[in-house]
């Protein structure tokens, strides 16, 4: 049978961009389904990574210019500058990224059709464009990358005005001086970094106990001194009674209570509530159940280690297959899924994937945690390096991080890497490469880095970490000789 295209791609998020770049490399005749009239790039450039990255650039930019030559008068960074400044510094770049992403699929002779998409047939996607008309397209193959969207909130509602998403605080038209965060995943400590770094006084509340349960705990402990450092504060374990506008003391108001100990009810005042709850995948009104695709227990898409959902010419990718929904793993997940549809490969990705979280400063691991590899059983030491021990910091003045090792006892394998500081998600690709060769932590002090560079940290971490394991004298001399 022939069709009208090789692969019809639903998205043009990462996932769905990656898979196009890809699959042309192959020759394919490739088209890509976009619902957003507007932008091509999904998430990814228009409601999350690049825009919270743009905007936490200049924030930083300030913060940094605000802390090194601080003002004389006393002022706080917003009543020096402007949000519209920080807004046109983002607009700025999502046009520029914009364009760049329509020239990419132009040179490389993907076609664009702007419209919703829908599966009504294992070869056939009917598109439906804002005038309502319809046209139908077949393909050989066809990828799901759809993304995801914010959870609504259970108790209260989002106006995007004063009660924002992580859409909605892209535009906010002026520097809060009040912000309350519900919710305390990785989006939340970005916003509240950003935020505290231009003046806001900021709170995060959350139900859980815990925060970031997955990062190593000295790196936590130095994240909530610092957080403290930043007059944010954090409220653990509470639950969010309401959420209202005041209008006789034109503010918005949050109740919460503790959910055990004293539990009375606090109220707090603010101008601005920004709530960060979970992402859904987008999978509704995508025609799946008309050709009988699985999702799992959780509601992603079923896909395997080629993501192959079980129609076997429909693929996925993205944040519609779930962990760990990153525009890093969704990049990687569509190029991959358009090999295995083309190329006859059977690559797959290693599941250790870094994760960055972009607070002010950043944080990025890779690997086992300390408390991971005691939970293993497996003998570990850890070597650290504090940037305040590290030149590239102080002629920075960034002298707030720890770059820590955890490293196999009996023969210094590295394991795994976790960094507080400036620069960390690009800090820990050294550490990555490391790993990904089996290396061990003599490499950092056998091969010469830049200096001054952050990366000196690592040379300072692996000599701490051997120190550790042979203290000073006979052994550690050994140890520096023996290259096996
Ligand atoms: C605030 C925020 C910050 C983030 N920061 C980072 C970060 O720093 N690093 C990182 O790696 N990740 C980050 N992420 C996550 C990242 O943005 C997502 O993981 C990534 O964009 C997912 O890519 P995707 O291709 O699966 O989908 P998306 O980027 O969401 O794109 C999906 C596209 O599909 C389109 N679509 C949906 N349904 C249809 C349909 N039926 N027909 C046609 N088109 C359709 C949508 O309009 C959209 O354009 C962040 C996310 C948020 C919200």
């Amino acid at each position: 049978m022939k069709f009208d295209y090789d692969v019809i791609i639903i998205g043009s998020g990462p996932a769905g961009f990656s898979c196009a770049m890809q699959s042309s490399k192959f020759n394919k005749k490739v088209l890509i389904v976009e619902a957003n009239a507007d932008h091509l790039g999904g998430a990814w450039i228009n409601s999350g990574t690049v825009p919270s990255k743009s905007l936490r650039e200049a924030a930083k930019s300030i913060y940094n210019f605000h802390s090194q030559f601080a003002d004389e008068n006393g002022r706080k960074p917003y009543e020096k500058f402007r949000m519209e400044d920080l807004l046109q510094y983002k607009k700025s770049i999502l046009e520029n990224k914009n364009q760049k992403v329509k020239n990419d699929l132009i040179k490389n002779e993907v076609e664009t059709y702007r419209g919703w998409g829908k599966i009504i047939g294992k070869n056939e996607v009917e598109v439906t464009n804002q005038l309502n008309e319809s046209n139908i397209f077949t393909a050989k193959k066809i990828l799901i990358a759809t993304g995801s969207s914010p959870e609504e909130p259970k108790n209260f509602e989002i106006d995007h005005s004063n009660i924002l998403n992580y859409e909605s605080i892209l535009n906010v038209t002026h520097i809060p001086r009040r912000l309350i965060i519900i919710g305390a995943g990785i989006i939340s400590f970005e916003y509240a970094t950003i935020f505290a770094a231009l003046g806001t006084r900021v709170t995060i509340l959350t139900d859980s106990n815990d925060v970031l349960p997955f990062l190593d705990h000295e790196i936590k402990d130095e994240l909530l001194t610092l957080l403290k450092k930043k007059n944010i504060q954090l409220y653990t374990g509470v639950g969010v009674e309401y959420v209202g506008v005041n209008k006789l003391r034109t503010c918005t108001e949050v109740g919460f209570k503790a959910q055990s100990g004293d539990t009375r009810l606090q109220v707090i005042e603010t101008e601005h509530v920004l709530y960060v709850g979970g992402k859904k995948p987008n999978l509704k009104n995508l025609g799946l159940d008309s050709v009988g695709i699985e999702l799992d227990e959780d509601g992603y898409l079923n896909v395997d280690d080629g993501f192959r959902t079980n129609v076997d010419n429909i693929y996925g990718a993205g944040d519609v297959i779930g962990f760990p929904s990153l525009a890093s793993a969704s990049f990687v997940q569509g190029q991959l899924a358009a090999s295995n549809m083309f190329g006859g490969t059977t690559e797959n990705y290693t599941n250790s994937i870094p994760y960055g979280i972009y607070s002010i400063p950043e944080i990025s691991g890779i690997g086992l945690t300390e408390q991971d590899a005691k939970k293993q059983n497996i003998d570990v030491t850890v070597g650290r390096a504090y940037y305040k021990n590290i030149t590239q910091a102080d002629i920075g003045h960034l002298e707030d991080g720890l770059l820590k090792l955890v490293f196999r006892t009996d023969n210094l394998k590295l394991l795994g890497v976790h960094i507080i500081g400036d620069t960390a998600p690009d800090l820990i690709h050294l550490g990555q490469s490391v790993m990904a060769y089996d290396g061990d932590i003599r490499y950092f002090f056998q091969h010469v880095l830049n200096y001054p560079s952050f990366s000196e940290a690592y040379r300072i971490a692996a000599f701490n970490g051997v120190n550790r394991v042979h203290k000073a004298g006979v052994k550690y001399k050994k140890i520096l000789k023996n290259d096996n």
